[in-house]
């Protein structure tokens, strides 16, 4: 078993606030008793040891060392090969290592560059010396972790805000109070099919929906009830709908309006009378609705085959017209402008 001696006992990494945390790796517990008298006394460096050599790597794992103090000669495993085991480890890929050898020699200097290290003491060094480049090599890992930490917090907050982006984009385009496209929504949509539709040439379709004698309702039932037949008118619109391009929105108040490409005059005349039937057929009371004692609906349709001559406000101005039509013409109809 090695002994891991700790002086300090904060031994988590903490990220704000990194401190200079060495691990010796030695067999030679008079190297270790030497090494940790020179670094003892100073509050920034915290010292850690191993003298086996075969638990380096474990030690290091735990511990994140900011830098390693590595012996060449050790009975079990040798230098060079711990070095690269070092390298080879993800999270100690980058911790700085200093070589200590116990002699001066160039080729071992050399090599031990060569397969990772990053400095090289001869034992026993200088005090100062030893300080100094413990100081300098932790210094630069300490920056490199800090450098990492604020790319990765910068690309999660990158993510979280174009999450929060596409959240809000969703929620901008919706009516609060019956979960359907909002007025917004329809004049984006609007355009999009129009522009659409002059491109294939296929006729667009508008209907422009209101619920008749809406104010009665509200005066009789009072608001809140009066913003449940809303849901429920929303929903009836939303059930008649079947291709994933038709588009209901809440247009204003108590209108929708319904957006249908590639539709000619004969099919949204069918869809408008289908959702005109349903919600007659709900019989939601709406005693002082003359004559028809329910809540009904009025609709004015207006198909356009989009085209550079014509703007896509005059299909709404057409539809639009078509409504008051149907006002005019005793409300719970559909009319075709
Ligand atoms: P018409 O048949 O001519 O359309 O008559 P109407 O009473 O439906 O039309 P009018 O424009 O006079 O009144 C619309 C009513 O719709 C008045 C308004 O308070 C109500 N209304 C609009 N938005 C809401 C809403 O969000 N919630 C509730 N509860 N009522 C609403
Ligand atoms: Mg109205
Ligand atoms: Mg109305």
């Amino acid at each position: 078993m090695s002994d891991v001696l700790t002086l300090n006992l904060d031994t988590e990494p903490s990220l704000t606030n990194f401190k200079v945390r060495v691990l010796l790796v030695d067999d030679q517990l008079i190297i270790v008793e030497a090494v940790r008298r020179m670094l003892a006394g100073e509050d920034d460096i915290e010292f850690h040891f191993t003298t086996d050599a075969r638990e380096a790597l474990a030690c290091a794992n735990s511990l994140q060392p900011t830098v390693i103090l590595q012996d060449l000669v050790m009975p079990e495993v040798d230098g060079f090969e711990l070095i690269r085991r070092f390298r080879a480890e993800e999270a100690q890929a980058h911790v700085p290592i200093i070589v200590l050898s116990a002699r001066e020699d160039p080729k071992l200097k050399a090599h031990g560059f060569a397969v990772g290290a990053n400095d090289y003491l001869v034992k026993l060094p200088d005090r100062l010396e030893l300080l100094a480049r413990v100081r300098y090599h932790s210094n630069a890992h300490i920056n490199r972790l800090q450098r990492d930490q604020a790319f990765r917090f910068l690309r999660e907050s990158q993510q979280k805000l174009a999450a929060a982006n596409v959240e809000l984009q969703k929620l901008a385009a919706l009516d609060a109070l019956t979960g359907i496209a909002n007025r917004r929504r329809f004049d984006e949509n609007l355009v999009l099919e129009w522009q659409r539709g002059q491109r294939d040439k296929t006729p667009l379709s508008l209907l422009m929906v209101d619920i008749d004698c809406f104010k009665h309702y509200n005066d009789t039932y009072g608001h809140q009830a009066g913003d449940l037949a809303l849901k429920k008118v929303a929903a009836v619109l939303t059930e008649n709908l079947k291709r994933p391009a038709d588009l209901v929105t809440r247009y204003g108040g108590e209108e929708f309006a319904i957006i249908l490409p590639e539709t000619d005059s004969d099919g949204a005349m069918s869809v408008a009378q289908a959702c005109q039937r349903q919600l007659e057929n709900l019989k939601i009371e709406n005693t002082k609705a003359a004559p028809y004692g329910v809540l009904t609906m009025s609709v004015g349709v207006h198909t356009m085959v989009p085209d550079k001559h014509f703007n896509w406000d005059e299909l709404v101005a057409a539809a639009d017209r078509a409504l008051y039509a149907a006002k005019a013409n005793g409300r719970n109809n559909v009319v075709k402008a």
